[in-house]
């Protein structure tokens, strides 16, 4: 028997940093929602009871380092699964670039090896698991919009935000989440991003607002290290965006816009710029879909 599942990447429309805890964690707020460019994460039941792996990047780690293998490994020991699994995956969304891609694989692994191994979980109890993976995977095994907390687990969510297209832009390096927040100093943090705005912004699906709420406070971080990051915002709110933020700790960039004249405007102009460009949709908005 085998299962395909959908894992999309996210992008954060805020995030903020409150204070370095005494766990070594950061207390975080974000809001966060996914977009529609995804791996694929394809489930095959083994009776032989091994967990396995592939991924069409050979880069990507294939064994217990790899989010989706822990996460079988998690659930297997946890309900003492005697069934194993191989899990295949597609990989679409760029790597280490702060779209959540090995989070969202963990997620998709845990939501399908509940359906493959019939342990019928909720969803609660599956983004309880996902936790003990990555601070990312809860809200990865829900997707839509909402606002994460804690060390970003704790996940309240959101309604539709105004639908718009999204340009997401990654420049050719990839970025360590723990270097940048290793070197983000919480208390010296100057400006905040207004969640509150934002989470108004959502609610009225008011999209001039939203653009105007975006914000993240390891952009300064990332900058320093990755000067091309900078440049892709440059060149997004030069060509029109309506909206621009780095997303996660980067180096991935977003523009944000409505009209479609625009969409091509700025794609034409990253696409000489940096190869990764991807034009692609939030879901969860009133034309996009919710994750299954
Ligand atoms: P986040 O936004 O949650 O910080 P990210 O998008 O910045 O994540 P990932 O693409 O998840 O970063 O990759 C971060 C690291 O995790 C990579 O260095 C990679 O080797 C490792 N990794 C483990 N499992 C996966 C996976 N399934 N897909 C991609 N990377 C993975």
């Amino acid at each position: 028997m085998r299962i395909s599942v959908k894992a999309p990447a996210k992008i954060n429309l805020t995030l903020d940093v409150l204070a370095k805890r005494p766990d070594g964690y950061h207390e975080v707020e974000m809001v966060m929602t996914t977009v529609d460019l995804a791996d694929r994460v394809d489930l095959t039941l083994r009776e032989d009871g091994l967990i396995t792996l592939d991924c069409s990047a050979s880069f990507v780690p294939d064994d217990i380092r790899n989010h989706a293998y822990k996460a079988a490994t998690l659930l297997k020991e946890r309900y003492q699964v005697s069934q194993g699994v191989h899990v295949y995956i597609d990989k679409q969304i760029p790597v280490a670039a702060g779209l959540a891609g090995g989070s969202s694989d963990a997620a998709a692994t845990l939501r399908g090896l509940n359906q493959l191994w019939g342990l019928q979980l909720t969803q609660d109890e599956l983004a309880e698991l996902g936790a003990q993976i990555g601070s990312d995977v809860p809200f990865c095994i829900y997707g839509g919009t909402a606002l994460a907390t804690g060390r970003g687990e704790k996940i309240e969510h959101l309604g539709a935000p105004a639908a718009c297209w999204v340009i997401l832009a990654k420049p050719p390096v990839g970025v360590s989440t723990a270097d940048v927040y290793g070197q983000l100093r919480a208390a010296e943090i100057e400006t905040h991003p207004p969640t509150g705005q934002m989470l108004r912004a959502i609610s009225e699906q008011n999209f001039s607002l939203m653009c105007k709420s975006l914000g993240n406070v390891l952009e300064t971080v990332t900058l320093d290290m990755q000067p091309q990051v900078r440049q892709i915002k440059d060149l997004m709110i030069a060509s029109g965006a309506d909206g621009v933020l780095m997303s996660g700790s980067g180096p991935t960039v977003f523009a944000l816009v409505q009209k479609e004249a625009k969409v091509h405007r700025i794609y034409n102009a990253l696409r000489g710029f940096v190869k990764d460009v991807f034009v692609v949709r939030m879901l969860g908005t009133q034309d996009g879909e919710m994750l299954a």
